[in-house]
């Protein structure tokens, strides 16, 4: 697009966008530590599973040294269910760095904010450009289709070494006047106007730029290249009564799921039943013997590289002592308890029927 078309398009875009935008929590706001967290939220998240966790979680944790401060547990559990939990882990370590190195304040440039953990170049682009009006582009799922559409970019959309595309065609459209807006109006038209599926391009304020929509190919874009299925996983999980406590197990901090609590269990072997693998992954994490009682549940999961085929069992402990390799804690817990402790959401597909 040429300079004085890129302007009639920028202007169009935020005159719908004023007008037409949702009314969400944090765009009451241009506090960066609240515009920072929603922005962590929304990555890989779709806008109504976030606003009540934003709303809980800027209540818990209102300014950034509350977060510092906060055990990671909290934190947690105050993410539960939200899934890709190492955001939540770095949010925590990054308050802290926060408090630490940027005397409470969120930096309001870009090496030092990239300094942060978690903070890449979509949350780096979103802070800066919506709390500090500073000229970065943000490029997200929606904004990839909303340009994929407008260019006709024959790029597919989630190879990453079209990250740089996608960047430049952003900041070409970018107005530098008004950095945050643009980037909000840009995603809210991908979010609301020009969908995957069922784009509204008769509704659409930009229309008169598009490409795809002259090309008549509006649904051949984004492309996208064809993944490989991801991988089943066969886990078997026990949930082991002594009494009429249960164990539950804590994860390293480290790695998926880091620092949740489970019920113990794991992936079962070649050609093994779901019960032997049941007691044997018990023993294996956590020295105990069990025996099954009855099967629970079978849960289906999926993860973003990998899914889960998970039966759970009734178990009853036997005999031993708890000797952890793998999980870094245990507790005996009632049912009562439960709500105390941060659980993946597969645990909470059974929880309900304990
Ligand atoms: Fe998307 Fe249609 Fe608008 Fe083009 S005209 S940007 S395809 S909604």
């Amino acid at each position: 697009m040429k300079e004085k078309r890129i302007v009639e398009f920028q202007n169009k875009l935020l005159n719908w966008f004023y007008q037409d935008q949702r009314n969400l929590p944090w765009r009451q706001s241009s506090d960066p530590y609240l515009i920072w967290i929603s922005e962590a939220m929304l990555q890989q998240t779709q806008v109504n599973t976030v606003i009540p966790y934003y709303q809980r979680f800027v209540h818990e944790f209102p300014v950034v040294r509350a977060l510092a401060e906060a055990d990671l547990e909290k934190v947690l559990k105050m993410w539960e269910g939200l899934g890709y939990y190492s955001r939540a882990r770095n949010l925590h370590k990054a308050a802290k760095m926060i408090v630490h190195d940027f005397e409470g304040k969120i930096p309001s440039d870009y090496e030092m904010i990239r300094k942060l953990p978690g903070v890449g170049d979509y949350i780096s682009a979103a802070v800066l450009s919506i709390a500090f009006q500073k000229p970065f582009a943000v490029v997200d799922g929606n904004v990839k289709r909303v340009l994929a559409r407008l260019y006709c970019l024959d790029r597919p959309v989630n190879d990453t070494q079209n990250k740089k595309v996608f960047q430049d065609k952003a900041f070409c459209l970018l107005n530098l006047e008004k950095p945050g807006d643009h980037n909000q109006a840009m995603m809210e038209l991908g979010a609301l106007v020009c969908k995957p599926k069922k784009p509204d391009c008769e509704g659409c304020a930009v229309q008169e730029f598009c490409c795809a929509l002259k090309a008549g190919e509006v649904l051949n874009f984004p492309r996208q290249l064809i993944k490989a299925q991801t991988p089943l996983y066969h886990i078997a999980v026990g949930v082991v009564y002594k009494d009429d406590k249960m164990l539950i197990t804590k994860r390293k901090e480290e790695g998926l799921l880091g620092g949740l609590w489970e019920f113990p269990g794991g992936k079962r072997n070649p050609g093994e039943s779901a019960e032997d693998g049941c007691i044997r992954e018990i023993k294996e994490e956590t020295g105990l013997e069990v025996s099954v009682i009855k099967p629970l549940k079978t849960i289906r999961h999926a993860y973003t590289h990998f899914r889960i085929l998970m039966d759970v069992f009734i178990c009853k402990y036997i005999s031993g002592e708890v000797c952890l390799r793998g999980p870094v804690d245990y507790r005996w817990i009632t049912r009562e308890e439960i709500p105390d402790y941060p659980f993946p959401k597969s645990n909470h597909k059974f929880m309900g029927l304990l």
